[in-house]
């Protein structure tokens, strides 16, 4: 029988997975959620020997039961190939005592390949299987590495176009440089004069729109999602947590049973909840810990049961992290609150109205599975100074947050169980202020010169990808105002003159 999707705003709603792919988002503005989050069906003693593609279909299977298992098998081989620079795709590394789950191994150097390396395979799937004829326009806002991915992702994958937004001050130059040098034809970038958050709510006010959707219809495309909220992408990202717990026991570095914890760098909160919904399969991991940079919304929400966007957006060396609104929250709001939409959906109403929103002590106790962490912009840089003095390794700053608030995590808390930290980005793709923190370097240094400094502090080879970009020719120069984006689209769609 198929797993259905429902939305987290409305029971009524009723989809099979690869309609959820296609749909991105459900039309009532929620997120689509299983009715019931599937358990493993292999033993970890199984999956203790399995390569990452072989745990990828064990793990996705249980969700995407509408694919075939030759349809999902060729999303996954097509995914995690060599565009990868490892085979095993997502090492893990040990580091004094904690482990290091490298997710940047993928083609833009950053965790979020790991999913938007499969979703364009998943989505054409998706779209075969319901026989849409129209052109898929995939609608992105990225604060950095979303972009990037994504368009390295969709890239002349046919039927598909893609039209990604970022803010013009939100990223790094090597973030910057990587999107607008994406070469392929059905591919768009826009600067936007604004940051993150105007950039996704200007893309959510475009999949709500009605009337601009009769206007796409009229000339062959539809709207899909590729941010973090489409379940094409948080599926593919259970795979890694499942694959980490296995690769410890196989290693003998825990024995059968034994709970670790995992702590996530988090933004919009897609990485944590994918270990989550691990944790939920029966990966025996303990504690989830949130670790968030100055814009610490998720921490004050863990710690008071309040999750109040009002307040100023800052920027910090760890951008992908510069979120004031976590969307995927909202799946995990749900399940704390029973699986009841109706209160799911008034909480997320009461977000947008007001810019905040109060949980119940139910639900607030449904949550005891997630500790919260935060550090500043100084921390940050000092974890990289100390663990690379301390053990010679080289991490980015995302990951740098983690590891400072996973440290405080097991000061605090007495609680000695190995951790797995999510290490979300290469140093290389931050490179700017990985070198400060190791060296201390003057704002005005180009990034770029500092590439083959950090090569030689590291002593890891630069990445393909970096080189790619040192000398390829800039492609987009688009930019617009935050309250323009539907313009822009139009214009690129030929929708509008
Ligand atoms: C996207 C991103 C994060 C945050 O992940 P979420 O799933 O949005 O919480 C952390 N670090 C890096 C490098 C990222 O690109």
């Amino acid at each position: 029988m198929d797993l259905h999707y429902t939305s987290t705003r409305n029971s009524d709603v009723k989809v099979t997975a690869s309609q959820a792919i296609l749909k991105g988002l459900a039309p009532d503005g929620g997120l689509f959620v299983p009715v019931k989050l599937p358990s493993l069906d292999v033993s970890l003693d199984k999956l203790k020997d399995m390569a990452y593609q072989e745990t990828a279909y064990a793990v996705m299977k249980q969700f995407l039961t509408d694919f075939t298992e030759e349809e999902l098998k060729e999303c996954i081989s097509k995914a995690y190939d060599s565009k990868f620079d490892t085979e095993e795709i997502a090492p893990l590394v040990k580091v004094g005592n904690i482990y290091y789950l490298e997710l940047f191994h993928g083609a833009t150097i950053a965790f979020k390949d790991m999913a938007l390396s499969i979703l364009p395979h998943l989505l054409t799937t998706s779209a075969r299987k319901n026989k849409v004829e129209n052109e898929i326009v995939i609608l992105t806002a990225t604060s950095g590495d979303t972009g990037k991915a994504a368009m390295a992702g969709f890239a002349d994958v046919e039927g598909t176009k893609i039209i990604v937004f970022y803010p013009k001050n939100g990223v790094s130059r090597v973030q910057e440089l990587q999107m607008v040098t994406q070469k392929g034809s059905n591919v768009d970038v826009v600067a936007i004069h604004g940051n993150f958050d105007e950039a996704q709510n200007g893309v959510k006010a475009m999949f709500e729109d009605s009337k601009l959707a009769e206007e796409l219809a009229d000339k062959g495309y539809q709207f899909s999602s590729a941010n973090s909220i489409n379940i094409g992408r948080l599926v593919p990202q259970i795979v890694y947590y499942v694959y980490a717990y296995a690769k410890l026991l196989k290693y003998e570095e825990i024995k059968e049973g034994e709970q670790i914890n995992v702590v996530v760098p988090t933004g919009n909160f897609g990485n944590i909840l994918a270990a989550y919904y691990a944790k939920q399969m029966g990966v025996p991991i303990d504690m989830l810990v949130c670790a968030s940079n100055e814009n610490k919304v998720l921490f004050d929400f863990f710690k008071s049961g309040t999750y109040d966007r009002n307040r100023e957006f800052v920027l910090t060396n760890s951008p992908s992290m510069d979120i004031l609104i976590s969307s995927n929250l909202e799946r995990l709001i749900y399940l704390a609150a029973g699986e009841d939409a109706e209160k799911t959906r008034e909480l997320m109403e009461e977000l947008k109205k007001d810019g905040h929103y109060t949980v119940t002590s139910g639900m607030e106790e449904k949550l005891s599975d997630f500790a919260a962490g935060y550090t500043d912009e100084d921390k940050t840089k000092e974890s990289i100074r100390r663990v690379y003095k301390r053990t010679g390794y080289v991490m980015d700053t995302h990951t740098a947050v983690a590891c400072h608030v996973c440290e405080e995590y097991m000061k605090e808390s007495n609680d000695a169980k190995k951790c797995v930290i999510a290490s979300t980005a290469s140093p290389y793709k931050f490179v700017h202020s990985v070198m400060d923190a190791l060296e201390g370097i003057k704002e005005e240094t180009d990034e770029l010169e500092l590439l083959p400094r950090l090569e030689e502090a590291s002593g890891i080879e630069m990445p393909q990808a970096v080189k790619d970009i040192l000398d390829a020719e800039i492609l987009h120069h688009t930019e617009c105002d935050a309250d323009k984006m539907k313009e822009t689209v139009k214009q690129i769609l030929g929708l509008q003159a």
